[in-house]
């Protein structure tokens, strides 16, 4: 099943799903209950929206050894983790803005776990029945400001720095799945969700041991090598396999 969250021609947010490229309604969330209604339009004439409204986002930092090794630093022992404002989300399509305190922007392709049931305390092997489905995400990263900083708040936070859908896939298998991120058409990363260093039910474990995870709640679970700039007037996609693309533009955020 392919979930969306999309806008109304009123403007107001709903869910829906997918029938290849129909959208039906759905009354209620993926997250509860819910009916879903027929298909009765095509998803090209939706805007879509980011596919969940978390109340957190869990980003996982060199979770991939090749991406630690292109910044000169160690895997880590234990999972890093940091968080990323609610704020930041942008669905597929709409425009990452670049912020005037920063020179130096960088895309970031990752696999992203959407939380279906709340949990705290929660074993690797249980960890699979808090999973509603999986997502493509970009954690857009002024590089500049996260390590002047030297925490990252800021660099990971602006408003439009994480891109994410186009929608969550609830059959999707993340064992081997490759991940590839085109600036204009161009390849910049390439690898595949195999080479994580902690693995998604670890990685639950972890993040539920500190916080409860709750109900459309991200996880970020890391990029692969190959990170680079994002300019004024490029398109980056992050495409991963069996999954879909994640296409956005990319401009200068206008003068306030
Ligand atoms: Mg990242």
């Amino acid at each position: 099943m392919r979930w969306i969250r999309f806008q109304l021609p009123d403007g107001t947010p709903t869910y829906g799903w997918l029938d290849g490229q129909q959208v039906g309604l759905v009354q209620g969330s993926p997250f509860g209950e819910r009916q879903r209604a027929e298909p009765a339009f095509s998803l090209d004439e939706v805007r879509l929206l980011p596919p969940t409204t978390p109340s957190k986002i869990i980003c996982v930092g060199r979770n991939y050894a090749a991406h630690a090794a292109e910044h000169a630093a160690e895997v880590p022992e234990i999972p890093l983790i940091f968080l990323k404002p609610p704020s930041a989300l942008i669905g597929a399509g709409d425009t990452i803005l670049l912020p005037p305190q920063s020179q130096q922007v960088e895309h970031e392709a990752e696999l992203a776990v959407v939380i279906g049931k709340r949990g705290r305390w929660l074993p690797p092997e249980t960890a699979a029945d808090h999973i509603l489905g999986y997502t493509i995400a970009n954690d857009v990263t002024a590089r500049d400001l996260q390590r002047r900083d030297g925490q990252w708040t800021r660099g990971k936070g602006f408003d439009t720095f994480c891109p994410v859908g186009p929608w969550i896939d609830t059959e999707f298998d993340p064992a081997d799945a490759l991940i590839t991120c085109r600036v204009n058409g161009e390849t910049r990363q390439m690898g595949s969700t195999r080479d994580m260093v902690f693995r998604i039910p670890q990685l639950i474990a972890f993040i539920s041991s500190v916080m409860t995870l709750e109900p459309g709640d991200l996880i970020l679970t890391g990029t692969p090598a190959g990170v680079g700039p994002l300019l004024p007037g490029d398109t980056v996609e992050v495409e991963i396999e069996g999954l879909g693309i994640l296409t956005n533009p990319v401009q200068a955020e206008p003068p306030h």
